[in-house]
């Protein structure tokens, strides 16, 4: 398909001030790709727009040139979502940063999508407030990429994912119409929209102000170390807490080379090097019920064989704990050229099996794997570590992270816990839905977006994305596109 550049440019010239139309390729470069490295692709046209009526004028011109567009926020996404992988003109949100209504009395905030996650919780802290959804990049990814990927992170084993924290949005439409999703409040009597627009990865539309739910700070929190010999031992340690009824704010386990790369990377010793597995687990609440759960979750990872325990009990202490789980990613970066995430959802209880699994499918395709993970919700994240530069490591790669998905979904779990389909995992979705599941998520994609403008070709399989066997298994006759 080809499209009048030259004139949507001129168009978003007459919305936009000279600084917010980025059209030379060098600057262009810095957005040819997200999270997911293994792809790239430089944009033809972006824009910056500050503000809804701006960011309304901008899909308004799309609309009318019939140009398709990518939302980006922070690009930290690790599936490809905010990728221009086939022509589109990139929509950024990196100049909406501000808080537009800050209401404690009801413990709400609405911001605009650029505002950074932890920026949230800095906003109100001071208060005793804060905003629970805290995924591992929350010192740079933004509200609007949250709610478009539904994210999770550490505390979402007690707390709930990000859409159990977002009231209401205001969504400019694929055709430039600025909607509103939810009311605000908690309880509504309407459809609700706004759950679907949640997780819809850029395909909806694009968000331009999010009311978020803010949390009380709680009273007391205490962070557990526990190292043991085996993984086995740590999987079986996060069993018993969860079958005792604790309820942990959060559980996280990194294995061997996990633990050492972090080590490395801050130049400390802070987790026993000769663990196979370190499990983290934080209890918040009052100081007396915090004391009493540390305390049974103490003895039940004693019980699961241990060999370490160390409890954090000041915020400082706490923050070292934390420090290095928050950082795995980065640290891992250090030991590697380059690695790709993958993030698979497994019933807690195969835990142990199918990290058993992964590490014989990781000695069969000849590359390592970091073990790094939200170990209380089940969401496994491998990191599978190679080198762009060997010959044919991308394919490889890829076709671990594929049969890393088939374990996950065998032993009854999912394609993805938190990080999206995006461009990444689109051909594997109809493992998992039948065809008229995604037929269904088509028709209400539809509904918001008739003219297959927004974020096209990502999350639904399609025969230009996926071959032919995508148009079986959507149903499709020839002749007819789907998305
Ligand atoms: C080191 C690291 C750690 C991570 N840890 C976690 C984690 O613990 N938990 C987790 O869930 N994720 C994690 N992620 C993934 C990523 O940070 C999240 O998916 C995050 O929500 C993406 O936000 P972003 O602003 O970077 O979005 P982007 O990457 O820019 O975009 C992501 C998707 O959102 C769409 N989008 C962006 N803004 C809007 C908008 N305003 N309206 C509509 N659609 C929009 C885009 O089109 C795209 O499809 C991690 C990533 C990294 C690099």
């Amino acid at each position: 398909m080809s499209y009048d550049w030259p004139a949507l440019e001129r168009d978003l010239r007459l919305h936009l001030p000279p600084r917010a139309v980025v059209a030379k390729r060098q600057e262009l470069l810095s957005y040819d790709c997200d999270g997911l490295t293994l792809e790239r692709h430089i944009p033809p046209l972006a824009v910056l727009p500050e503000t809804t009526k701006e960011m309304s004028a901008v899909l308004r011109c799309c609309h009318h040139h019939r140009v398709p567009f990518v939302a980006r926020g922070s690009g930290t996404g690790l599936s490809g979502g905010a990728l221009v992988d086939e022509p589109a003109l990139m929509v950024i949100t990196s100049r909406m940063r501000r808080v537009l209504e800050l209401d404690l009395a009801n413990q709400r905030v609405t911001v605009q999508p650029g505002v950074i996650n932890s920026w949230v919780t800095r906003a109100v802290a001071g208060d005793g407030f804060y905003y629970a959804p805290d995924p591992s990049s929350q010192v740079v990814c933004s509200i609007g990429g949250n709610v478009a990927e539904n994210s999770g992170g550490v505390h979402c084993l007690k707390y709930g994912v990000t859409s159990n924290h977002v009231l209401g949005l205001e969504v400019v439409l694929p055709d430039g119409t600025v909607t509103q999703l939810g009311n605000g409040l908690v309880e509504a009597p309407e459809l609700d929209l706004r759950g679907a627009f949640i997780g819809s990865e850029g395909t909806l539309g694009v968000a331009t102000a999010i009311t978020l739910r803010l949390l009380r700070a709680p009273e007391c929190v205490n962070v557990l170390l526990a190292d043991f010999p085996t993984m086995e031992a740590a999987g079986e340690a996060v069993r018993a807490v969860t079958a005792s009824g604790l309820l942990p704010a959060g559980m996280e386990i990194m294995d061997n080379v996990t633990i050492n790369a972090v080590n490395d990377f801050f130049g400390y010793d802070e987790y026993p090097r000769d663990a196979a597995a370190v499990l983290l687990i934080e209890l918040d609440g009052q100081a007396a019920e915090v004391n009493a759960s540390a305390q049974q979750a103490q003895q039940l990872c004693e019980a699961s064989g241990a060999r370490g325990l160390r409890r954090a009990e000041d915020p400082t202490e706490c923050a070292v704990l934390w420090k290095g789980r928050k950082s795995a990613f980065s640290a891992v970066g250090k030991i590697t050229p380059t690695y790709y995430v993958q993030d698979g959802v497994v019933p807690r209880s195969s835990l142990p099996a199918v990290l058993a699994e992964i590490e014989r499918l990781s000695g069969e395709h000849g590359l390592p794997v970091a073990n790094v993970f939200h170990a209380g919700d089940g969401n496994l994240h491998p990191l599978i570590l190679y080198s762009a530069a060997d010959p044919g490591a991308e394919k490889r790669v890829k076709d671990l992270g594929a049969a890393i998905l088939k374990v996950c979904l065998n032993a009854g779990g999912s394609i993805s816990g938190e990080h999206g389909v995006g461009a990444d995992k689109r051909c594997y979705l109809d493992w998992m839905f039948e065809p008229d599941d995604l037929e269904t998520m088509a028709l209400l994609r539809r509904a918001f977006d008739p003219d297959n403008l927004a974020n096209p070709g990502k999350v639904l399989p399609t025969p230009r994305t996926c071959g032919e066997s995508a148009r079986r298994s959507v149903n499709l006759p020839t002749g007819v596109e789907l998305y």
